[in-house]
């Protein structure tokens, strides 16, 4: 028996609805400053006060760097989860849950269209389908996206936002690195430019293939890009990592990148590096040399 009952309800918590709308307002993560949802989109989701750069989805990425409308290939592949792998939850339900939160089949766009008016191929990685990870689709995507930029004689841009391999498709994602691979070899064989750009998180097979590869590789401000974790690697050497290790500054530093350039000035960047890379069409090609006769003689 109870020495004592307790007899009065506990105390109701108190009215807690916002007065302010739900997505109007955004909470930089780094500065704490409170951002006005419309002016994020204006500076393409970067911090207007510390230049935080907030994670952005793969179609908000093809409208950074696309002149206007562009044509995606490939929408409909979808992973036929191969191993009916279960882990906590079956796969093929996480894929359905993916589905319907990004509106996406797969972790990948690609599309065509003009960067600064040249005629480009894009893959834009999403990381909110399964964390941006590469399976058989991917894969697929993509090599089909270099091989149409070879067909094409177009540059290949890749925006990597990824946690790596996925695992859940086994041995069969990890092959997705060596066809990538095998792709952009080809590519670079028919003399086209590739341009990878690295934004945050860029991990696991993803940098150990494709990301890496790049013609010229530029990276977002801060970004994480690495192989295995800092934990993992501490673990392994049994040595303590030095300050910023994998962020992009840290890797410019030591010679893995070219470049670490803010998304507002990206689009800029990489039209510079297709002007100089890219021979224009509408220009003419001189076929034969006119020397002048005195010259000649
Ligand atoms: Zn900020």
């Amino acid at each position: 028996m109870a020495w004592f009952k307790k007899q009065r309800k506990p105390i109701e918590p108190q009215d807690k609805q916002s007065r302010v709308p739900e997505g109007l307002w955004v909470k930089c993560p780094s500065c704490a400053q409170i951002i006005y949802n419309k002016d994020l989109w204006a500076s393409l989701s970067v911090c207007t006060k510390c230049a935080h750069h907030f994670r952005i989805s793969a179609a908000e990425r093809l409208r950074t760097l696309f002149d206007g409308a562009w044509e995606e290939h490939d929408r409909g592949l979808q992973s036929t989860d191969p191993l009916a792998f279960t882990d906590v939850k079956p796969y093929r339900k996480r894929l359905d849950a993916s589905m319907a939160a990004t509106g996406l089949n797969d972790a990948v766009i690609t599309a065509t269209g003009q960067v600064d008016g040249v005629d480009t191929v894009i893959a834009a990685m999403e990381y909110g389908f399964i964390g941006g990870s590469m399976g058989v689709v991917v894969g697929e995507k993509i090599t089909r996206a270099i091989e149409r930029a070879i067909a094409g004689r177009m540059p290949v841009i890749i925006v990597s936002c990824s946690g790596g391999a996925r695992m859940m498709e086994g041995a069969l994602s990890l092959m997705q690195m060596a066809k990538i691979s095998g792709a952009l070899a080809r590519l670079d064989r028919a003399k086209l430019p590739y341009i990878s750009v690295l934004t945050d998180p860029t991990t696991g097979g993803v940098t150990a293939s494709f990301a890496m590869l790049g013609d010229v590789n530029i990276a977002e401000p801060k970004a994480l890009i690495g192989f295995a974790g800092p934990r993992v690697i501490e673990q392994t050497i049994r040595q303590k990592l030095p300050d910023g290790f994998q962020t992009s500054e840290f890797l410019l530093e030591h010679g893995m990148l070219d470049m670490v350039v803010d998304r507002r000035e990206m689009k800029d960047v990489i039209a510079r590096v297709l002007r100089f890379s890219v021979p224009r069409r509408e220009v003419p090609v001189e076929t034969e040399r006119t020397v002048p006769a005195e010259i000649g003689r």
